[in-house]
């Protein structure tokens, strides 16, 4: 993928509209019970770019950060409920990005699983990608304790 590629996201609505710059930094599903319930989902696909690589083309004004953790702030549209970003202050120069709100391919597929042992208990996954999880939700999960 050439250097230059952005690819452009939005949230439902169509008022945030935005593009990020490869390269990612890296591609995963998180199952920990904040993206859950932030998203209603059973688990949420996130990317990471360099904080530099995410630009505005409209509705930045809509967009309200909430502070999920002493750490994280998430961020969604104000109109619609998109939850678009993840930020944290272990990680400052860089922003998550949700991958279902991206309209074109990113540089890299989902790589692993994290906060696995957080999963729902109806999520059931079928792929041989790592899985991570434990206390801090990034340790190796035995694939034998996996029901
Ligand atoms: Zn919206
Ligand atoms: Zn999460």
């Amino acid at each position: 993928m050439a250097r230059e590629t952005r690819v452009e996201g939005t949230c439902l609505c169509g008022g945030v509209r935005f593009s990020v710059l490869m390269p990612t930094l890296f591609c995963a599903h998180c199952h920990c019970t904040m993206c859950q319930r932030a998203h209603g989902a059973g688990y949420v696909t996130w990317f990471a770019v360099s904080t530099e690589m995410l630009a505005f083309a409209a509705g930045e004004d809509l967009l309200v950060r909430y502070s999920s953790s002493d750490h994280g702030t998430r961020t969604f549209c104000s109109r619609c409920g998109s939850t678009l970003f993840c930020e944290s202050s272990h990680h400052p120069d860089q922003v998550n990005i949700v991958l279902a709100n991206m309209s074109g391919e990113i540089d890299r597929e989902p790589a692993l699983h994290v906060y696995f042992d957080d999963r729902a208990a109806w999520v059931v996954v079928g792929d041989d990608l790592p899985r991570l999880g434990g206390k801090t939700g990034m340790e190796p999960v035995s694939k034998d304790s996996v029901p």
